[in-house]
């Protein structure tokens, strides 16, 4: 019985760690879906080309692309920044005063419900083996599997963004000019509800909801930006 608690614990929070990183991709890709198609139905209102719609779309995938990138790294930095600063300050503390240190983590210890000895001796023992580390883990939370990668967030928000983008941007290039508003907003809705219902359905909650909300945003941003379009493509 309590083995497969573990294992039902075990397999959850490798789930937890798969939502975030799917939630991540997933708004990364909702992004890139509305504003690609949103910009696509605009300028094609407005009369432009074919050529002009297409050139603008694989514009739009760039800069969103690239603005994702620069957004996620520096949110990232920034927090790495600021861990690197609360490690350092422990790492000063741990130096000043010991004992002290050493009375905070077995008061944490005594809270999570270790009675005073054993926790008191658990706490001499974590810090023996590494002082930095117990304090980092237990007091800020802060763990190398959660380190912050500024780098490696840029990267994957700014190919979730690119992913979601080149669904219209194909549309876009494949479809009769005619028909490029039309076909563009309807399979961009369809790619909306799909990816809103998988990351509902990811998160746990319901799928229907989550679909009918992704849409119903995308919808409203592509109509406002076709109505925007047009108007401009009735001036002289
Ligand atoms: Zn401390």
């Amino acid at each position: 019985m309590a083995m497969m608690r573990i294992r039902r614990r075990h397999r959850e929070r490798h789930r937890t760690n798969r939502i975030g990183w799917l939630r991540a991709a997933v708004l990364g890709a909702d992004d890139g879906i509305v504003s690609t198609a949103s910009l696509v139905a605009g300028v094609a209102a407005a009369n432009a080309t074919h050529e002009d719609v297409i050139a603008a779309a694989v514009a739009a995938l760039v800069a969103g692309a690239m603005s994702m990138a620069a957004g996620e790294y520096v949110s990232v930095h920034s927090q790495a920044d600021t861990e690197h600063a609360d490690l350092e300050r422990e790492r000063r503390e741990l130096s000043t005063d010991l004992q002290g240190e050493r009375n905070e983590l077995t008061a944490i210890y005594v809270r999570r419900g270790l009675d005073q000895a054993l926790a008191r001796q658990v706490a001499d023992q974590l810090m023996a083996h590494d002082a930095l580390g117990a304090h980092a883990r237990d007091e800020l939370g802060i763990t190398e599997a959660a380190r912050p990668r500024p780098i490696q967030a840029a990267l994957a928000s700014a190919t979730s963004f690119a992913c979601g983008a080149a669904l219209p941007l194909i549309v876009t290039a494949l479809a009769p000019t005619r028909y490029v508003i039309p076909l563009v907003c309807a399979t961009s809705l369809v790619f909306l509800a799909v990816l809103g219902g998988v990351a509902a359905r990811a998160g746990g909650a319901p799928i229907a909801r989550g679909a009918l909300r992704v849409t119903f945003w995308g919808a409203l941003a592509m109509a406002v930006t076709a109505g925007i379009g047009a108007l401009f493509g009735t001036i002289p």
